[in-house]
């Protein structure tokens, strides 16, 4: 009976974490439609997609296909997951609607980095893995 909940359990949490994936993945390409998605001349993998939900607010990020995808908020620099602006960047290569720039507007505000190294260590253990209720 415990081994069978226990199933269950594992096959809703990867369900739960299917339909996450596939949400940050509309939510990318509602970005790479709706806000602005810079790429910076001078230096190729960088980028700066606008926040959802405020204007001229911006996250930092480093894209280059199969290297390397690293964006400045939680989802993808504290929990490890591809965000919705890296998608936001894939969708918009692919939508055409990537703006090359020198620099950012002077009235972009970045978004504070958060860096895992700025936060407490991670426990090698996934969160996830402990008591993790639904
Ligand atoms: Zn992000």
């Amino acid at each position: 009976m415990n081994i069978i909940n226990m199933q269950q359990l594992e096959t809703r949490k990867e369900i739960v974490e299917a339909e996450q994936q596939s949400k940050r993945m509309g939510k990318g390409r509602a970005i790479a439609l709706s806000r602005r998605i810079y790429r910076l001349l001078q230096t190729e993998d960088v980028f700066y997609v606008e926040s959802e939900s405020t204007d001229n607010v911006y996250y930092f990020v480093k894209f280059k296909s199969g290297v390397i995808e690293w964006c400045s908020c939680c989802d993808n620099s504290i929990r490890g997951l591809k965000c919705k602006h890296l998608w936001s960047i894939e969708s918009a290569i692919r939508f055409g609607t990537l703006k090359d720039l020198d620099r950012l507007p002077t009235e972009a505000k970045v978004k504070k980095v958060i860096t895992a190294a700025a936060t407490k260590p991670l426990p090698t253990k996934s969160y996830t893995e402990d008591n993790y209720s639904f």
